[in-house]
């Protein structure tokens, strides 16, 4: 073997880069991880994951990743830091350039993940994971019976709205516009709820709260009028899109119209042979840990099976 040459390179160190190692490794196919800016994804950002099966008291992001990656290790994943800033798979074996090196691979597993877009306030920062969140799937069951805002206005936020109200005792839906851009369906069953109240033509202003309690209430101002008020809301859930991390795959790979990586049938196969995609990547809609590792799992079967192939 080449010194830099690998049979399989995965790129990205979240739930499925992580999950596709911890497979292609106990397949013999000695895998190379590249860790990227964020060595543990997303969930390093958080600490309380209650929605990870197999752990009955809830777990801690940093410690589930630092799981994750021992488990890669112990079959032998090799791991190197650094960002891939080029990739080039018009040939084989393929290329990919992180740092000052150059590596090739017989097949790739793309694993990038993708970023909440957030406001950028402040106060926001101060408070995320203590009131802010992007996920409300992930965090809206620690706010049950309590009020909470979620921003935004297209169908992610109105969904994430619609949902909220399962435990929720009220939901303010703060949007900057006097019309939803999500779908009328959506719009209906949002304005139908009794529980949501539609902050129109309003964006965030301040979030209020100290170091002790957290967040404790949402300044929100109403851009017509200049008036600020407060909605009295310990919890604010952004909810104005993500962006995949697929910036170095343009161009390369076929992409969606929000630039996530488009897979084949079901499977992980993307528009370049014998390059995978899996986890946040490569979905919009999902967005879960779980569903991460699962494409993970995919995504190193796939890579298997095709190699055995060729
Ligand atoms: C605050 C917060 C709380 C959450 N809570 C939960 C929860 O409770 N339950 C749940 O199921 N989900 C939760 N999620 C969602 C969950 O974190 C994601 O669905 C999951 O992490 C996606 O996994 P992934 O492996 O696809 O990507 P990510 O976790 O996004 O990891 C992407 C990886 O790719 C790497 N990378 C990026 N660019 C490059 C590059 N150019 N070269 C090489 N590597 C690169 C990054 O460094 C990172 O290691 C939460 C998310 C956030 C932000």
């Amino acid at each position: 073997m080449e010194e830099n040459h690998r049979k399989v390179i995965i790129l990205g160190t979240g739930p499925a880069g992580y999950t596709a190692a911890i497979y292609a490794a106990r397949a013999n196919l000695k895998p190379m991880i590249i860790t990227g800016p964020q060595k543990g994804g997303q969930l390093t950002t958080t600490t309380e994951i209650e929605n990870f099966p197999g752990f009955s008291k809830g777990i801690d992001g940093n410690q589930l990743m630092n799981e994750m990656e021992q488990q890669a290790l112990r079959f032998e994943t090799e791991i190197v830091f650094g960002e891939v800033t080029e990739v080039d798979v018009s040939n084989r074996p393929f290329k990919v350039t992180a740092g000052n090196k150059t590596y090739t691979s017989d097949a790739l597993i793309i694993a990038t993940g993708a970023s909440a877009r957030y406001i950028g306030m402040e106060s926001e920062t101060r408070f995320k994971n203590r009131g802010v969140s992007a996920c409300a799937t992930c965090d809206g069951f620690f706010y049950k019976g309590q009020k909470v805002a979620v921003i935004g206005g297209g169908d992610s936020a109105l969904e994430e709205a619609g949902y909220l109200t399962n435990f929720c005792e009220k939901v303010y839906l703060v949007h900057r516009r006097d019309e939803f851009r999500g779908s009328k369906a959506m719009q209906d069953r949002v304005l139908k709820n009794e529980k949501i109240e539609v902050v129109w033509d309003s964006v965030p202003e301040e979030v209020i709260g100290d170091d002790e309690k957290g967040m404790t209430d949402l300044a929100v101002k109403n851009v017509k009028t200049g008036e600020v008020k407060r909605l009295g809301t310990k919890g604010m859930f952004v909810a104005i899109g993500h962006e995949p991390n697929t910036g170095v795959f343009k161009g390369i790979l076929d992409m969606d119209d929000k630039q996530y990586l488009v897979t084949k049938n079901g499977s992980t196969r993307t528009s370049a042979e014998g390059v995978f995609a899996c986890g946040d990547v490569a979905d919009s809609k999902y967005r879960q840990a779980v569903t991460a590792a699962g494409t993970g799992c995919m995504a190193a079967i796939d890579a298997e099976r095709w190699l055995a192939e060729q």
